[in-house]
């Protein structure tokens, strides 16, 4: 089968692969439908790498198949059943497993990242990392589980209520997926910022009542005409954004800080997250959020046919990395064969 391998830092190529075995009792075989191209794999091939991988590996986190073969001792599918794939692994005994936090695993790994992933027709993993999806819900809209996932956990931390106010900093794809989360839980306004006029567009069909570039406009001074005080509510996807999140939300009010930059060390003027009372959260991937996720994509509540901007055959995948790296696209799906 030809397969999208990290080849070595950096650099991802087309490799004729034998089709995965089950290797125990508990794994199932996916016949991969669909996959998707997310921002961390666009970090994984940069050069130098943004993020860290396993050269070698079949490369694909986000991605939907059909169940063709179980091992003996599964018990949540069956053949023939589509699945979305959770691509986190956990060891079950550390701290925050044994916590309920698995999402802080002390022993985690990545489907698809450190582990052969979806790119590729097949792929085989252990049944505790997938979830049953109505065949209702299409394989490309199904792509969007796990990023969405990451989203719904993000949610339950902040509390959006009927007419907030929310900013969210940064319109790629995890900026629209909020935009249409908060949307979803009621916000009244929703200010959406970037320096993409591209993404700002797909910010407005998102939900967004205002999208603001600020290289041509003053993005503290409209968030203050809109709200008055300042946003209930400030999204940082960016990863970089923290001390401009703290100049936008109002008194009382809450950031959130989604997007990771590990080198980002911004400047904070601690006095004022006390003297203001403002509650700062961070999120990272998701946790047991899956169940949430497949009934939101089951229930149809989001539009997410609307982000998807290319579809390509897997052979393509070079193509869909470029138009990520250059911002040209919102959401990618790869359909292996
Ligand atoms: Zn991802
Ligand atoms: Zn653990």
């Amino acid at each position: 089968m030809l397969a999208g391998v990290i080849e070595k830092t950096g650099s991802l190529a087309l490799q004729e692969r034998e089709i995965p075995v089950l290797t125990s009792d508990e794994e199932v075989k996916i016949k991969v439908e669909a996959a998707g191209i997310c921002g961390t794999d666009v970090h994984i091939l940069a050069d130098p790498p943004g993020h860290p991988s396993t050269s070698g590996i079949i490369q694909g986190h986000e991605f939907v198949g059909e169940i063709v073969e179980v091992g003996k001792s599964v018990q949540n599918v069956n053949i023939g059943d589509r699945v979305v794939v959770d691509p986190t692994t956990t060891c079950g005994f550390c701290y925050y497993c044994q916590s309920g936090e698995q999402n802080l695993c002390e022993n985690s790994s990545t489907i698809g990242i450190f582990m052969d992933g979806g790119w590729a027709p097949y792929s085989v993993v252990s049944s505790k990392n997938i979830h049953k999806i109505s065949k209702t819900v299409s394989p490309e809209v199904a792509v969007f589980a796990e990023p969405l996932s990451c989203v719904i956990n993000g949610m339950n931390k902040i509390n959006v209520q009927l007419g907030s106010s929310v900013v969210i900093l940064g319109a790629g794809p995890m900026g629209q997926l909020f935009t249409q989360a908060v949307k979803a839980s009621g916000a009244g306004t929703i200010i959406c910022v970037d320096l993409s006029e591209y993404r700002l567009g797909y910010s407005k069909a998102s939900g967004a009542t205002h999208v603001v570039n600020p290289q041509k406009e003053d993005t503290q001074s409209l968030v203050k005409k809109l709200t008055r005080v300042g946003a209930d509510i400030v999204i940082d996807c960016v990863g970089m954004l923290f001390d401009q999140s703290i100049d936008l939300v109002r008194k009382g009010g809450q950031v959130l800080l989604v997007g990771m930059n590990e080198h980002a060390k911004p400047m904070i003027t601690q006095y004022n997250i006390a003297r203001n009372e403002i509650t700062v959260k961070g999120t990272f991937i998701q946790n047991c959020d899956f169940p949430s996720v497949v009934r939101t994509l089951e229930a149809n509540l989001l539009d997410l046919e609307g982000l998807i901007t290319h579809r390509l055959p897997l052979n393509r995948v070079h193509e869909g990395v470029e138009a990520m790296r250059k911002g040209e696209a919102i959401k990618v799906v790869l359909y292996p064969k």
